[in-house]
């Protein structure tokens, strides 16, 4: 089979291996699409990848044979779930399965994606898609659950307004389910015209990051304050500005990764007693929910992934010009 392998920072090689053999607990699945997700450009352009690793997460595809002890049925159309986790943990005791104890090290460890003609992974890791929704739209489940926990951890209630810094994938996932569960006031701040445009169809206020302004004092708020600021870029600056357009009592939840860290201004924190927390994947109903959001139908898919899709040999070009923000949507490889 063919499959996209790691090697190095800015070195992506597809080449011919063996299919993985199957275990008894385990399914191979033909995959049909994956997205390419902004952790795939972190591990192979900025180098955070290891060697030898296949990345993707984010796939759907086709049960094609299943091990002894498996009950999933040859052609089911599955999606990569993370799988199950300890259940002894404090993480896990708490209902927080994403951050169990055994849970593998983002960098750490080779993976083994779905940017390949085949992926085998554990029964449990394989989601069955509900009824009536296709391949495509499928995809798309890994990151909409994302973008559904950042707004758990965000605690938005009906009557929020919410900022969402960023309308990249992630941002563009957290906009959409923010409309597509009623709410309409929703600010986006992305300097990319084409990310603004997007933005702005999925029903978003447009701002750029310079109309974001900082009050002189920490006490002092800014006139058109937000419940919550989603910070989906992993920019620094837009993690300090967005903290200083929260109300009191607001949430500031981080879900873009970068290496350039903010400084937050602590005095703002303790002042008006903000909250700020990290998001991390998503809980232990994430997959049902982004599953149940996609086939009710009331997300513009259309909008939010690219149309077509690209091959294994366009992957590395792909990466590149997501990174440079030439491409607004989610795109899907079909190996
Ligand atoms: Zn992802
Ligand atoms: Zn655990």
């Amino acid at each position: 089979m063919r499959a996209a392998i790691y090697r190095g920072k800015g070195d992506l090689e597809v080449v011919e291996i063996a299919v993985p053999p199957v275990g008894p607990s385990e399914v191979r699945v033909a995959v049909e699409y994956c997205g390419v997700c902004g952790t795939d450009l972190h591990d192979v352009l900025d180098g955070w990848g290891v060697s030898g690793s296949i990345g993707g997460h984010e796939w759907s595809g086709r049960v094609v044979e299943v091990g002894s002890g498996v009950p999933l049925e040859v052609g089911t159309l599955v999606v990569g779930h993370p799988g199950s986790t300890c259940g002894r943990c404090e993480a896990c005791l708490a209902g927080r399965p994403n951050l169990c104890e055994d849970r593998p090290t983002a960098g750490v460890e080779q993976s083994h994606g779905a940017f390949a003609d085949y992926v085998v992974v554990d029964s449990n890791q394989a989601v069955t898609v509900p009824p009536g929704v296709e391949a495509r739209a499928a995809a798309y489940a890994e990151p909409l659950a994302v973008a559904l926990h950042a707004l758990e951890l965000a605690g938005v209630d009906p009557g929020h307004r919410v900022m969402v810094s960023g309308c990249g994938p992630i941002g563009a996932a957290v906009v959409a389910a923010l409309i597509a569960q009623g709410h309409d006031d929703v600010v986006v701040i992305e300097p990319s015209p084409l990310r603004r445009d997007l933005a702005v169809r999925l029903g978003a206020t447009v701002l750029e990051p310079s109309d974001l302004k900082t009050p002189w004092h920490p006490g002092i708020a800014v006139d058109e304050p937000v419940n919550a600021v989603i910070e989906t870029s992993g920019v620094r600056a837009a993690a300090e500005s967005g903290l200083a357009q929260l109300v009191a009592c607001g949430r500031m939840v981080l879900v873009g990764t970068g290496m350039d860290f903010p400084r937050l201004d602590s005095n703002r924190i303790i002042l008006n007693e903000l909250v700020v927390t990290g998001a991390y994947t998503y809980g232990a109903i994430g997959f049902a929910s982004a599953l149940e959001l996609i086939s009710s139908g009331l997300l513009p898919l259309d909008d939010l992934i690219e149309p077509g899709s690209v091959g294994l040999d366009a992957l590395f070009d792909t990466m590149v010009r997501l990174r440079s923000g030439e491409v607004a949507g989610k795109v899907l490889v079909r190996p």
